[in-house]
């Protein structure tokens, strides 16, 4: 069984390099796939660089070069609902495209030819992923420190299970969030990579989840210390929650 590991950021990729015992590096369209033992588990890892052609283009390479049997993306996202804050981990439920419109010839949001509106993550690794971050927030205090919790503004962080909506945009201003809601009114999160990992899975016919940490509310302060959330939040839940979820 082996698990290919995508994800979105660089600080997220350097926190799981540091644990995983490598074994083999390859190179190819500007990827690096590492290969080794992660937590017990055979993993290959890579940074899929950010949007939808990138996400899309380095699954199926690992798919193809890897005898991958599962896939797990993890990356940073921002909250469009009032419930979702910053520090909040969301698990991807319904995989959609919020700026695929290929209508009149098909309903907006369906991917032509599939017949399909959303991809759906698999049920058992969503319950157990679930539990790996009941888990890491149980003992978050372990992980990150009381002032840094503080200075993210992360008091109690929850955990939620739903739709996701990827596209080539960053999102930060109201009219680009309700222009989404209108159309897709359940997505908890924007990002720019699951869905198209999530249709390469679907037509590989692989297992996928897709697992974000809310680093921003898509608005106007979206882009504010990003780096430095990725590098000091998102690499720290990434690692915990892989351990937790890998470990079992
Ligand atoms: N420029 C930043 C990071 C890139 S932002 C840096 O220098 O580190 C793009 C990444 O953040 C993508 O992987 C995307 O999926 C995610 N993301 C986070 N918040 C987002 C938002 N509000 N809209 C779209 N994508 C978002």
């Amino acid at each position: 069984m082996k698990i290919g590991i995508i994800s979105a950021m660089k600080e997220e990729i350097q926190a799981i390099l540091n644990v995983l015992e490598v074994r083999k590096k390859s190179t190819k369209g500007m990827r690096t796939y590492f290969e080794g033992t992660l937590f017990g588990k055979e993993v290959v890892i890579v940074f899929s660089r950010w949007g939808k052609v990138a996400s899309a283009t380095t699954v199926t390479q690992l798919l193809n070069d890897f005898k991958i049997q599962e896939i797990i993306f993890t990356g940073v996202a921002g909250a469009i609902q009032p419930e979702v804050s910053i520090g909040d981990i969301i698990i991807g439920e319904e995989l959609y495209q919020h700026d695929l419109d290929g209508s009149p010839l098909v309903d907006t949001y369906e991917v032509p030819l599939l017949g399909l509106r959303s991809f759906t993550t698999n049920h058992e690794n969503r319950i157990k992923l679930k539990r790996a971050c009941e888990d890491f927030f149980d003992h978050i205090h372990n992980y990150l420190d009381h002032d840094k919790l503080v200075q993210f503004k992360i008091s109690k962080p929850n955990i939620h299970i739903g739709a996701i909506a990827s596209g080539d945009q960053f999102i930060s201003r109201k009219e680009q969030i309700s222009s989404i809601l209108s159309g897709l009114p359940q997505v908890k999160c924007v990002e720019m990579e699951g869905a198209a990992v999530a249709q390469v899975c679907y037509e590989y016919n692989i297992p996928y989840s897709i697992i974000r940490t809310i680093s921003d509310n898509a608005n106007q302060n979206a882009h504010v210390d990003f780096p430095k959330f990725a590098h000091e939040v998102a690499s720290i839940y990434a690692r915990a929650v892989l351990e937790n979820y890998l470990k079992v």
